[in-house]
């Protein structure tokens, strides 16, 4: 595209991101690279978010990226974003940058459904869909919907407690130099699939497909697989 066109689509583009939200404060898993953000949105109505949200993010000049909005108080109208940094990228060294005081712009949509029949759930994925799972638990209730969730990280984190004491549902597998499609399946093989009725992947594209796969060919399935790759 010629640069002119481009930076047209891209001044169109800009005009979506109305909403500007305030960084409240940010915190670091120790000891390094996933990242809790806390968003005030004044002018988002959060009580819309009926499913699982997504905010787009400008992160740096013409580029944007996804960013799931894991638990939010709709009085306030403050969330929090939990983002994976161990990586280069945009939305990477935009998240390290931030700190309590900044603005930042971004538009809120849809990422994915709940599930349609009650019952037990599944989430597996890696620390891109932890605010993903989060966002799930706080849209589902426990008793219709038993909630549980396997995240792999690929650092070893001492998970604050703020996070632990509430989530007991989370297994975090933290295996550095492994492979999240390899930890994810040996997971996978140990449960009892039709137990399920719903399973939500999420996170590395190829991760994603591959679990898909293993999913669609389990004996006994019945859950309906919700699948969705965020990054790759
Ligand atoms: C609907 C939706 C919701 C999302 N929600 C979240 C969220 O809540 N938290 C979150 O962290 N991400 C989330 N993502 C992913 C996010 O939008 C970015 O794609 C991702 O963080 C990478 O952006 P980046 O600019 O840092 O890296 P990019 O410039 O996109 O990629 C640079 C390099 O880093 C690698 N890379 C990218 N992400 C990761 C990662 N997580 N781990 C290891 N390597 C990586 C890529 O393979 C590439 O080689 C979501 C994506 C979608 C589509």
């Amino acid at each position: 595209m010629a640069n002119s066109l481009k930076k047209a689509v891209f001044n169109l583009m800009e005009k979506a991101f109305t909403h500007k939200g305030f960084v409240l404060a940010v915190r670091k898993w120790q000891p390094e690279s996933m990242y809790e953000i806390d968003l005030h949105l004044p002018d988002i109505d959060m009580e819309k978010w009926t499913t699982i949200p997504r905010l787009k993010c400008k992160v740096s000049e013409f580029e944007y990226r996804d960013y799931t909005p894991a638990t939010w108080d709709v009085q306030k109208r403050i969330c929090t974003l939990y983002i994976e940094t161990e990586h280069q990228g945009d939305g990477s060294s935009w998240t390290k940058n931030l700190s309590a005081g900044d603005t930042m712009l971004c538009s809120a949509a849809h990422a994915a459904p709940l599930p349609a029949r009650t019952g037990k759930i599944l989430c597996l994925g890696d620390g891109s869909a932890m605010g993903h799972f989060l966002a799930l638990k706080q849209l589902t209730n426990s008793i219709n919907y038993p909630f549980e969730a396997a995240v792999f990280l690929n650092e070893l984190y001492t998970p604050p407690a703020s996070f632990t004491a509430v989530n007991p549902e989370f297994k975090l597998m933290m295996q550095p130099q492994a492979k999240s499609l390899e930890i994810l399946h040996q997971f996978v093989e140990n449960k009892m699939l039709s137990d399920y009725s719903s399973i939500y992947v999420t996170g590395y594209i190829p991760m994603v497909q591959g679990l898909r796969k293993i999913l669609r060919n389990a004996p006994g399935l019945e859950a309906k697989v919700f699948a969705q790759g965020f990054w790759s």
